[in-house]
């Protein structure tokens, strides 16, 4: 029985229009560029790989490598975004539309608490210490741990996992710093199941056949192998994401171990624990509920704020 559901990819993004911001964009993992930094989506790959198939293909690869060619003159890298840096892209610049302000490589260190409620963060940044003060709270959005072999195995550890694929960064600063004031950590995901129907029924699943060959029929996710030349990859697996993270409400505010809310904590993304059970039913089921649940931290954060000058 084939299975519902659809694919989401973010708007291709002009990165020019970021000015100088462009420059504040990590480049995408390797894999999705070509050319030594040209983006490419998957619905391009065919008629990049053969142009003369069609004139619809010549017309479309040639547009794109002209339009890289001329990127390569002013740029490291091409400015036509695709995929997360897209989305990236757009969200930096919507927030510098609203005048937002970014303090660059600045890490989190611990958090601050007054009178049960989160203040502020202590931070670093190029060898100094300073101290945030937060008017409306603090959220989390460290990216979850992936990239702590330390807390991949205490998340996972009937796994053997040697690496992730996801930031090298994310080492699970934000889960630290809320379970060091009582955050509570949501381990209800933590089952050995976890992941096995990947290992079957391939292209039943909307996720299968978007990440298929479209040329490939009448499965786009199975073809045989029966014509040389013949190439073998090694395949370690290696999360990109964790599921199991703080432990929140509705409004993403972190939460005790007495399930009450933390004041001023909430977290979103890979520090906050998924709301899928573990599951990965489809494309974007991280990167959605991180835009979700970041905006309703944000509105929850505000609201107070609101609630707070009314009563003063
Ligand atoms: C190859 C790959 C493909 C993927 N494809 C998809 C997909 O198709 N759909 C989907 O939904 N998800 C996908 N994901 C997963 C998705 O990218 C992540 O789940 C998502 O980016 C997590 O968002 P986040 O905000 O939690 O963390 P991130 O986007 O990783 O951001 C975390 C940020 O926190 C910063 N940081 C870390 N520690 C500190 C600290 N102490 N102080 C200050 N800052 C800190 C990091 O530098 C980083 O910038 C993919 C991931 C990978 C690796």
């Amino acid at each position: 029985m084939h299975k519902g559901g659809r694919a989401l990819s973010p708007v291709p993004f002009d990165g020019r229009r970021l000015g100088s911001d462009f420059q504040l964009l990590r480049p995408p993992r390797d894999e999705f560029m070509v050319l030594g930094g040209m983006m490419v989506g998957r619905d391009e790959i065919r008629h990049l790989i053969r142009p003369w198939r069609s004139l619809q293909s010549s017309s479309i690869a040639s547009r794109i490598l002209v339009r890289y060619l001329a990127d390569r003159f002013r740029c490291p890298r091409g400015t036509r975004l695709l995929l997360g840096n897209a989305l990236v892209g757009r969200l930096l610049f919507s927030y510098r539309q609203i005048g937002g302000a970014l303090s660059m490589n600045t890490s989190l260190e611990t958090l601050c608490i007054e009178h049960g409620r989160v203040t502020g963060a202590w931070v670093h940044s190029n060898g100094v210490r300073w101290r945030i003060h937060a008017r409306r709270g603090v959220v989390l959005a460290t990216g979850g741990p992936s990239s702590s072999s330390a807390w991949r195995s205490r998340l996972m550890p009937e796994r053997d996992l040697p690496m992730s694929l996801a930031f090298e960064g994310n080492t699970g600063d934000g889960l630290d710093a809320a379970l060091s004031i009582g955050g509570v950590l949501d381990q209800r995901h933590a089952s050995p199941r976890s992941g096995r129907d990947l290992q079957f029924g391939k292209g039943d699943y909307a996720l299968n056949r978007y990440n298929g060959d479209p040329d490939t029929a009448p499965n786009r996710c199975l073809s045989p192998i029966d014509s040389a030349p013949f190439f073998a990859v090694r395949v370690t697996p290696a999360p990109i994401g964790s599921s199991m993270g703080l432990r929140t409400d509705a409004d993403a505010r972190v939460l005790d171990q007495r399930l009450e809310p933390i004041a001023g904590l909430s977290a979103c993304g890979n520090d906050m624990s998924s709301a899928m059970g573990g599951t990965y039913p489809g494309p974007g089921i991280t990167l959605g509920p991180a835009l979700v649940f970041g905006y309703r931290a944000a509105r929850h954060a505000a609201g107070s704020m609101a609630e707070g000058v009314t009563q003063t």
